[in-house]
């Protein structure tokens, strides 16, 4: 009995919580390891897991880190022993978050790692369109010069930008806007009063009104049941012909032919894209022939720094639940009506 009880201390001691990383993102996990290992964890790094592999590979696992898997209920309800999803990133649209609840497993997410990188990205990717950027480059490299008529510039002095939800990233990339000079800003956010709005210098609006009258259009939505194809063929109908459309939320928001359709017919001028509907955009996709968008491969949150400051966080949610019982940055709830 002695040795008994004394055997099963010492595997509990020697036991290792398996932490598992079932993510391709990322060359290297030393900063993961570096906050998880001091507490009896080991990574088990699965870069390249198939849907139908992950039940047998997380049933035992106490942890898992995750991006862009698709973490559907049937793959939750096969993990007997997981505590926490920890997703690298803000949006958590592909972790199913019911079903994570009703199993007691927590979802974590980092919502405050790239706030100014994506703002920096849909910036860039407004005054890329407007200036028409890329289009005069890859002119120039084909040997023209004096393109200015091919894609007529306008000035930003004095024009309206519309704004689609006023969370973390889209106030920051109101921020940033408002050196440009511009007539005003008009805002739609149903969760944020119209006196904060107010306050940060935008102007609360109806969506049918920033379709109408804005001359730029940004969305910072997160993808819900809500906002899934939130933007469709009457939408880009009821905007300026040559309105300008960042977006650097979820693809999805959009509809995607909708937007082919609208850009190849002039219902709208220009979209500056860093998300797709299918990831990574497909070759068929008629986007990749059109001159009047810019595309990026779904980059706002990336930089080196940025890179380093999420996959901290995203290991300290784990930590903080191996230690305290709950992630820094809880999505849910987990063990509460
Ligand atoms: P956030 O939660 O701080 O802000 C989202 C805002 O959208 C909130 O203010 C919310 O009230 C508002 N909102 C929700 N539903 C709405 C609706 N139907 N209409 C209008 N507004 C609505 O999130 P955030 O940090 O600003 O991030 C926004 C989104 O950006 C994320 O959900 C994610 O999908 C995306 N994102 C993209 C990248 C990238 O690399 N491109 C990186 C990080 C995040």
């Amino acid at each position: 009995m002695t040795t008994c009880e004394g055997k099963t201390s010492i595997e509990e001691m020697a036991y290792k919580k398996k932490v598992a990383v079932i993510d391709d993102r990322f060359d290297s996990y030393e900063i993961e390891a570096g906050i998880l290992e001091p507490l009896g964890a080991e990574l088990e790094v699965h870069p390249s897991l198939s849907r139908e592999e992950a039940p047998a590979v997380l049933k035992n696992t106490d942890a898992v880190l995750m991006n862009c898997f698709d973490m559907n209920e049937t793959i939750i309800y096969s993990m007997e022993k997981c505590g926490i999803i920890s997703r690298y990133g803000v949006g958590t649209d592909n972790v199913d978050i019911q079903a994570a609840s009703k199993k007691g497993i927590w979802v974590s997410n980092v919502p405050d790692y790239a706030s100014e990188d994506v703002s920096d990205h849909a910036f860039a990717l407004l005054l890329a369109c407007v200036r028409k950027i890329t289009y005069k480059d890859r002119m120039i490299r084909s040997g023209r010069w004096n393109v200015h008529q091919d894609q007529k510039s306008r000035r930003i002095r004095g024009k309206t930008l519309g704004i689609i939800g006023h969370g973390n990233i889209g106030k920051a990339f109101h921020r940033k806007t408002a050196s440009l000079g511009l007539n005003r800003t008009l805002v739609w956010d149903p969760y944020i009063s119209p006196a904060e709005i107010t306050r940060l210098g935008g102007t609360p609006a109806s969506l049918r009104m920033i379709f109408e009258k804005a001359d730029y259009i940004s969305i910072h939505v997160p993808l819900s049941e809500e906002t899934r194809h939130f933007i469709g063929r009457e939408e880009f109908s009821a905007m300026k012909n040559d309105v300008i459309l960042i977006n650097t939320s979820r693809g999805p928001v959009i509809d995607e032919e909708a937007a082919a359709w609208a850009l190849e017919t002039g219902e709208i001028g220009y979209a500056g894209l860093d998300v797709f509907e299918t990831e990574p955009l497909p070759e068929s996709s008629p986007l990749k022939t059109m001159d009047n968008v810019i595309l990026s491969d779904h980059a706002g949150w990336y930089n080196v720094e940025s890179v380093m400051e999420l996959k901290r966080k995203a290991a300290e949610n784990i930590a903080s639940y191996f230690e305290t019982g709950k992630p820094v940055y809880p999505v849910n709830k987990v063990g509460q009506p």
